[in-house]
């Protein structure tokens, strides 16, 4: 790890350490390439690990657990009223995030990717000033600074009881009302962990219907459920104003709820989510934004700076982290020189990427192609480390037919936030280094099954 003043070349430098970025760095460092990684908070795991994915699935195992205990009644089995030590839950929901920190940290060691902590900025469209003192001049950059929560328009969140969802995975307490404004993943993850828990959780949205652009039959069971487990679900719904009043907060709604007033001892903000592209200097380079701050890319996630790419949340929709690996990787392999890769396939999983393909291929490097690596990493592109050549069966543990059930390989109930297809890449990591996916979140009882998981 480099801190303070420094100065140093680099292939490729990659900012930000989320699931995007550190795909990235390492699928770079596979292929050879000298990569340094720079984050602001100085760790590999951004939003997914330490403020969204993780913990948002670690929580939704124990609200499933809940739930499980409470509808054993109706088996004959009755459980006493649980008792919930909040203070026992955090910690062990912190200690699930640091484990898996503390995993991605030996694997950036072990493929010799620099981690330099700070926040970095473009001085132009060749360095990056590192906040703290250093500078890194560099062939390629990969911006994958991710995104951050919409505050309410007008409404702001900075205000007592008002919370965004990296304060609500925080667990500050159980408030006995809570109100979820948003109806996507995030509110309806975050609002079963606290109905869960005991809260009375009333939950309103803009739209006509929960989890826009999601197919409507595919919403449908999740409506009926959190129709159950919420005390109110209102559509069509907007907040038009927040108020602080006797130590809680008195919100007015315009639309099916009734009453229009109501007040509530916590409201959880999730409307949404912002790229964060602003202070990074990218008007110093030739990177292109749209009207809403993403950046521009093309299909190998190249931006209008030839020397500059952008992957995941900092790019556009979707905004998951499995979208942001895969960019990642896709974004690696254009700079290393490769054709095609993973870019070819369809973003939804699909068909893997044949690879006898990419390797029929005339390999630009050696036409004298613009980005020269070394020869090793034409060798290290094999699929999946350790069963190279046999071909995969059903069942096979190891990204084959088996594990297309969404990661559920300890047990029917186990469940892994990232989907399968991010995983069934055909691209393994370097010989006999781990590859960099996350292991689903222990689960309390080790087999729960997600309460709700859309993410
Ligand atoms: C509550 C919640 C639950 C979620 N659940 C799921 C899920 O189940 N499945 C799923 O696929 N996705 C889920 N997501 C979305 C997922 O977390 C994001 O899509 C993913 O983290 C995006 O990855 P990224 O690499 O683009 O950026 P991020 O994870 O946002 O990481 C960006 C990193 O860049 C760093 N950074 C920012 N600016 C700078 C700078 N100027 N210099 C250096 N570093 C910088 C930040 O410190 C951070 O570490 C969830 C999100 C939330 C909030």
């Amino acid at each position: 790890m480099v801190m303070g003043d420094f100065e140093r070349d680099a292939q490729v430098v990659v900012l930000g350490g989320g699931p995007g970025g550190y795909a990235a760095a390492f699928r770079a460092a596979d292929l050879g390439l000298d990569t340094v990684l720079v984050d602001a908070g100085g760790r590999l795991g951004g939003e997914c690990l330490f403020r969204g994915c993780i913990p948002s699935k670690a929580l939704l195992g124990v609200a499933a657990l809940l739930g499980d205990a409470a509808r054993a009644k109706g088996l004959g089995i009755e459980f006493a009223t649980p008792r919930i030590r909040l203070e026992a839950l955090r910690a062990w929901k912190d200690g699930v995030v640091e484990r898996l920190a503390k995993g991605l940290e030996a694997l950036c060691r072990a493929r010799g990717v620099e981690l330099v902590p700070g926040r970095a900025t473009f001085e132009d469209g060749r360095t990056v000033r590192v906040e703290g003192g250093g500078r890194i001049r560099f062939r390629q950059a990969i911006v994958a600074t991710g995104s951050r929560p919409t505050p309410l328009p007008g409404l702001g969140l900075e205000r007592p009881g008002v919370m965004d969802s990296e304060a609500a995975l925080a667990l500050p307490e159980i408030p006995r009302s809570l109100l979820v404004v948003g109806g996507g993943y995030i509110g309806l993850e975050l609002g079963t962990v606290y109905a869960a828990l005991g809260s009375e959780v009333t939950l309103v949205e803009l739209t006509d219907g929960l989890l826009p652009g999601v197919d409507r039959d595919l919403v449908a069971p999740v409506a009926r459920r959190t129709a159950e487990l919420f005390k109110a679900v209102a559509l069509g719904t907007k907040v038009v104003e927040l108020a602080e009043r006797d130590g809680g907060i008195e919100v007015r709604f315009e639309g099916a709820l009734e009453p229009a007033r109501q007040s509530f001892e916590r409201v959880l903000v999730a409307v949404g989510r912002q790229p964060n592209t602003d202070g990074l200097g990218l008007e110093r380079t030739g990177v292109g934004v749209d009207g809403r701050g993403f950046i521009l890319v093309d299909e190998r996630r190249r931006t209008q700076d030839p020397r500059i790419y952008a992957i995941g949340d900092v790019a556009g929709e979707p905004m998951l982290a499995h979208k942001a690996m895969r960019e990642g990787k896709v974004a690696a392999e254009a700079i290393a020189g490769r054709p095609g890769g993973p870019a070819e396939r369809p973003a939804g999983g699909g068909r893997p990427f044949p690879l006898e393909r990419l390797r029929a291929r005339p390999d630009p490097r050696e036409a004298g192609g613009a980005h020269q690596a070394p020869d090793r990493s034409r060798e290290q592109a094999r699929p999946r480390g350790g069963d190279r050549g046999r071909p995969r069966r059903r069942g096979d543990r190891r990204g084959g037919a088996g594990d297309r059930d969404g990661g559920h390989r300890g047990g029917p109930r186990r469940h892994n936030p990232h989907p399968p297809h991010a995983r069934r890449d055909g691209h393994g990591g370097r010989r006999g280094l781990p590859r960099e996916r996350h292991p689903p979140p222990p689960s309390p009882l080790r087999r729960v099954r997600p309460a709700l998981s859309l993410g």
